[in-house]
């Protein structure tokens, strides 16, 4: 058995029964901190090298000194052993860093203990042997003095590693204890026992100070563990265990500063299309569990190194070192590939798409937030082209925010300030050349900007939810102008999705009618097949209930959304209008003639109006008429123009019949 195996036998005796069984768990706790506790005890161990040093040196010169004043040979090489051990423990001390990995600290604590204990037991048999000549009572003393201070004073000095405070101690002492009872005079057996009981004496001293020491030590590992482990749980998403906001900010910064300074970087912000859907549908848990799925699926396609985080909702992030745009190309399309695997939850199938925006560092920003904004940017312009795709920031997109944000600003008081105005555009029978209907197109005319197009504000009022008063308001004023316009003339106004969903849609309409003193015949709502996108009941009663009192429908830009025919029978739709991409787009061909011909077929057996959009010259309009189209709208023959040029239209048509009949 090693001397700290029977010291710690002696420490930690085995006790019987239930005690054993109360101690098991504190110690097994103990032992759990025990490695890093143990390596900080060890590392007191190796504080303060010149303690050693000038210890060692008092003794080795007592011992000199002792050798010296007796004339005993035994004492000079007593003194000469003590040196070399000496020197030998402080080479060591300074060679052997605690602070060093390479460095077990068993290795650590083997090596002092080594030191330590042929030190303790040369200087006590040094002392003993004193006692044993029975020499000078002067170099008695001196050795005597110097075992038993160099033995308390060490054992509470090691008091961190207490087998050794304890192995130091006994070395130091027992042999002179046994040397005084060996000489067995009455003064040296009262210096005896008066050392046996300095030794649990001191054993316990050294023991108290020794589980302050571990306490302290082990109650700073544990706060220092909780404040770990908290900062763990601030910075961890709780539904799909990646990072969080805090924690990508973490991340973001912790890259930034350990990579070169020409290291590409990109960020990917991942969007999932429609995810309230799979939420509202098959509920929240169904929801989680895709996020989790989606979770790992990313992490699977991101490079080592990368940060995956989640960033509230259903957005993602996946920010990593990357060798450029190729690479983050290639990326991106493995992330959409991922993304669209089919999942199986509970044995249903389902489909998730995303849309992702990319920023790359050091191009597209050079800090964080820039970055952060910069793919943000991005990635909205994937959603508003149409979803499903990837975006490269580019900086066109921050001057199109800032003119966005512009339009925000003064779309609400244009109305007040009266630049808006509606302009119409004939729809021509192609038969006849008569004017059957006016489409009501909004313009508004910005005093700094010059004109503004529908496609750049009506998509913001949209965002912003100003359509609704917006809509209200182009019904009510082009309802008003066709009053004026003879019976069989009919106004067509556009309708988005949204201010059909609002509360109250159907009643602004029926309003704008009556105060016009319009009958509902003579409105057409052009709608687009978005609309049907969901199935919604809100729709379908607005559709009714305005069908009911005559109002009618167009079914607008045909041909460029989803073309299910589906929603024309389920709807009383009275108009089609095709999209004129199929009429002077760059794919016209014989494709596009075959559907327009497919289309208008449908259309005269359902009893359907057919219009073909965008008629430019007088070859698309005779094309469009072969194809079985009845009615035509486009520059051929005429812009939108203001409601006097409109009416004047209608004038000129009435008098050139007038003439025709005359003459
Ligand atoms: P839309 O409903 O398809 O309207 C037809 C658009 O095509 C109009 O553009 C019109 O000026 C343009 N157009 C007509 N003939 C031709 C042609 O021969 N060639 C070419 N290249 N273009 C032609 P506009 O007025 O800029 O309107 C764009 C879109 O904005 C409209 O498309 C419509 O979706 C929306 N919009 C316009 N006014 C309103 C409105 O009052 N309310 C709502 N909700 N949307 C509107
Ligand atoms: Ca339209
Ligand atoms: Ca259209």
């Amino acid at each position: 058995m090693g001397v700290t195996r029977f010291l710690n036998a002696l420490l930690h005796p085995a006790r019987p029964g239930l005690e054993q069984g109360r101690e098991q768990p504190s110690r097994e706790r103990s032992d759990q901190l025990s490695e890093r506790v143990r390596r900080m005890l060890v590392t007191t161990l190796y504080a303060q090298p010149s303690s050693l040093a000038i210890g060692a040196l008092a003794t080795v010169s007592a011992a000199g000194v002792s050798a010296w004043i007796a004339g005993l040979p035994e004492l000079w090489v007593a003194a000469v052993i003590l040196g070399m051990i000496a020197v030998a423990r402080v080479v060591a001390a300074l060679g052997l860093s605690p602070d060093s990995e390479g460095n077990s600290t068993a290795t650590l604590e083997m090596v002092y203990e080594v030191g330590a204990f042929s030190y303790a037991l040369a200087l006590g048999c040094t002392a003993a042997f004193t006692i044993l000549v029975g020499t000078n009572a002067e170099v008695v003393v001196l050795m005597v003095a110097n075992a038993l201070g160099y033995g308390i004073g060490v054992s509470a000095r090691n008091a961190g590693r207490l087998t050794i405070a304890i192995g130091q101690l006994a070395l130091s002492c027992v042999p002179i204890a046994l040397a005084c009872f060996w000489v067995g005079s009455i003064g040296f057996i009262a210096l005896g026992f008066t050392i046996l009981l300095l030794i649990p004496a001191m054993i316990s001293i050294a023991t108290n100070i020794f589980k302050v020491l571990r306490d302290s030590i082990a109650a700073a590992e544990t706060s220092k563990k909780l404040a770990d482990k908290m900062q763990i749980l601030a910075r961890t998403d709780v539904v799909t265990g990646l990072a969080n906001r805090a924690g990508l900010n973490h991340a973001m910064v912790e890259t930034m500063m350990a990579v070169e300074d020409d290291t590409c970087l990109a960020l990917f912000w991942i969007d999932l299309d429609r995810f309230k859907e799979v939420n509202d549908l098959l509920g929240h848990p169904v929801g989680d569990r895709v996020l989790n799925e989606v979770a790992k699926r990313l992490r699977s396609v991101s490079p080592e190194g990368a940060t995956v985080a989640r960033f509230g909702g259903d957005e993602f992030i996946v920010f990593c070192p990357i060798t450029g745009r190729k690479d983050a190309e290639r990326l991106a399309s493995e992330v959409h590939a991922e993304i669209m695997r089919p999942f199986r939850i509970d044995g249903e199938r389902l489909e998730v798409r995303a849309s992702l925006g990319v920023a790359m560092l050091p191009e597209h920003g050079r800090d964080a937030d820039t970055l952060m904004q910069s793919a943000d940017l991005a990635l909205y312009h994937a959603k508003v082209g149409g979803r499903s795709q990837t975006c490269f920031y580019d900086s066109a997109m921050s001057r199109d925010l800032v003119r966005r944000r512009e339009i925000e600003d003064e779309l609400r008081s244009a109305l007040q300030r009266d630049e808006l105005s509606i302009f119409f555009q004939p729809i021509v029978d192609l038969e006849t050349g008569r004017i059957k209907t006016f489409e009501a197109l909004v313009r508004w005319f910005h005093p700094e900007k010059g004109e503004l197009r529908p496609d750049e504000f009506i998509p913001v009022a949209e965002e912003t939810g100003v359509i609704v008063t917006l809509g209200n308001w182009i019904t009510a004023q082009a309802a008003r102008v066709a009053a004026s316009w003879p019976e069989e003339v009919t106004v067509a106004v556009n309708l988005s999705p949204l201010q059909i969903r609002a509360p109250g849609a159907a009643l602004g309409i029926k309003n704008a009618l009556r105060e016009a003193g319009l009958d509902p015949r003579r409105l057409e709502l052009e709608v687009t097949e978005s609309l049907f996108i969901e199935d919604n009941h809100a729709t379908a009663s607005f559709i009714e209930e305005l069908s009911e009192i005559g109002v009618r429908f167009a079914l607008d830009d045909f041909g460029t959304g989803y073309s299910s025919l589906g929603y024309i029978n389920k709807f009383p739709f009275s108009k089609i209008k095709v999209d004129r991409s199929f009429v002077s787009g760059t794919q016209v061909g014989r494709k596009s003639d075959a559907i327009i011909r497919a289309v208008a077929e449908m259309g005269n057996t359902l009893g359907m109006d057919i219009v073909a959009e965008g008629l430019e010259t007088i070859e698309q309009v005779q094309a469009v008429k072969d194809a079985g189209c009845n009615l035509g709208q486009g520059y051929y023959f005429s812009r939108a123009v203001p409601d006097y040029l409109a009416a004047m239209l209608l004038a000129q048509e009435r008098e050139q019949e007038g003439r025709k009949a005359l003459g």
